[in-house]
């Protein structure tokens, strides 16, 4: 039965979820606050759809390792800054908590069997529906490693089969040319040989132009302030503009905006947001920019080629004050990388971004259902939400329709 169905958020998962929605015979109506889909987290992450390397960030040893990197100051791949902040300290607490071998492995588990799912769904969607014109690529992703005892380490994690391979270094420049300018200083790597690269602001923008042409699907430019309950269902969205909206369904996929909207209805979500960073410059023809994506594990630098640019992120900010750039960050990012591929692209011309990820201390989103009837949730995706849109919103279209979740949720789940 085609239920009408209002998303909050038009970031890459509000977008997904609209569009399995629509496909599987919904009404959509997404409210979105920017004047266009995938301006906020989405507009210019790192392009990977990281099928393989999805391990959530708390690890063993990670505590130890933020101590060094605090005093290793603009340069380290993570900065935390103490806040006087009830709702960092809690977070940092869940976060500590779950720094264990264990846990790291058991949430990289269901990490890793949405993110496959994720690949399969994207992959019928590009074959049935011909969706196309996001620089989207299957070449594949090497994780190059600068110290021995990590690359080892690795390696021997690798499991048999043809989809992951260690690579010396010289196998590593055969395969991309472009590391030539650091290959003294390089171990090795793994290559994952079905990784994709895309782009994330034009993957939103495909999305909506197939939705405005479905018929079924519209966009509201305003914004969530506040929800109208009745008994245990939401019956309508209030919105800035003094209008509600109603609905059957609702689907909570706001991305840092989310805990504001969850808060009044007794849903503790347990986001917080972690600042990284980007630049995209156009790329130079020729061997010196990276073809296939490459992922620097020790300076945890990730490189995409995206149609004619070449984008760059990484870093994680914890007790940022807001999502402006730091320009002390910024020029350790261009440093890094015109160290590493001084031949890519024109520096002088690369833009600059700055983006939040919405995440929970655990790095496994929250998708389904609330106390709530009719109130969903689509969050909480941290870094890998490009990665995991596809599933978990074709995940929230099956639970809308009635139907069982295609995925075991286990481990990603609210409560
Ligand atoms: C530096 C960096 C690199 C990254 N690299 C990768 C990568 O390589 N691969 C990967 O898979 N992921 C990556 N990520 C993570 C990924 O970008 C995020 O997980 C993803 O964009 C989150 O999507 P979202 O839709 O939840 O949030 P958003 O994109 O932020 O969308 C939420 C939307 O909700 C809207 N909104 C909020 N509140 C309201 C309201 N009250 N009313 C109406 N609208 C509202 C906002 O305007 C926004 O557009 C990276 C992130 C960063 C910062």
């Amino acid at each position: 039965m085609s239920k009408q169905v209002a998303i909050i958020g038009g970031g890459v998962i509000g977008m997904a979820s609209a569009y399995a929605l629509v496909r599987a015979g919904h009404q959509v109506t997404l409210v979105e606050r920017q004047t266009q889909p995938g301006l906020e987290t989405s507009f210019a992450n790192g392009g990977q759809l990281s099928y393989r390397y999805v391990s959530p960030l708390p690890d063993a040893g990670v505590p130890l390792k933020a101590i060094a990197w605090m005093l290793q100051g603009a340069s380290a791949p993570l900065q935390f800054r103490p806040r006087l902040s009830s709702e960092q300290w809690q977070w940092c607490l869940s976060f500590l908590a779950a720094c264990r071998r264990s846990v790291n492995r058991r949430n990289g588990g269901h990490l890793l069997r949405l993110a496959l799912y994720s690949q399969a769904v994207l992959q019928q969607w590009r074959e049935q529906d011909g969706l196309e014109g996001f620089a989207w690529k299957r070449n594949g992703k090497l994780v190059v490693y600068r110290s021995s005892s990590t690359f080892a380490a690795a390696a021997g994690k690798i499991a048999s089969g043809d989809e992951q391979r260690a690579l010396s270094v010289d196998e590593c420049l055969a395969l991309e040319p472009a590391l030539g300018d650091v290959a003294d200083k390089l171990a090795g790597g793994i290559f994952s040989v079905s990784d994709e690269t895309a782009d994330c602001y034009l993957f939103c923008q495909v999305l909506e132009q197939r939705l405005q042409a479905s018929g079924h699907y519209r966009r509201l430019h305003d914004q969530v302030t506040g929800t109208h309950r009745e008994g245990s269902r939401i019956k309508a969205l209030s919105l800035a503009s003094g209008s509600a909206l109603a609905a059957d369904e609702i689907i909570l996929a706001a991305g840092n905006g989310s805990q504001a909207i969850a808060t009044p209805l007794g849903i503790k979500l347990g986001l917080y947001p972690l600042k990284g960073y980007s630049l995209s410059l156009p790329a130079a023809n020729g061997a010196g920019c990276p073809r296939i994506s490459v992922t620097d594990f020790d300076r945890k630098m990730v490189y995409a080629r995206l149609g004619g640019q070449l984008r760059v992120a990484a870093m994680v900010d914890i007790g940022a004050r807001d999502a402006g750039i730091d320009p002390r960050r910024m020029r350790v990012l261009r440093a890094h990388c015109q160290d590493t591929f001084p031949r890519a692209g024109h520096y002088p011309d690369a833009r600059e971004w700055a983006g939040q990820r919405p995440s929970t201390a655990t790095g496994t989103p929250l998708l389904g259902a609330t106390p709530y009837d009719n109130f969903w949730l689509n969050v909480g995706h941290g870094s890998l939400g490009f990665t995991l849109a596809c599933a978990s919103g074709q995940i929230l279209a099956e639970l809308i329709g009635g139907a069982a979740s295609p995925i075991d949720l286990t481990g990603l789940r609210a409560g």
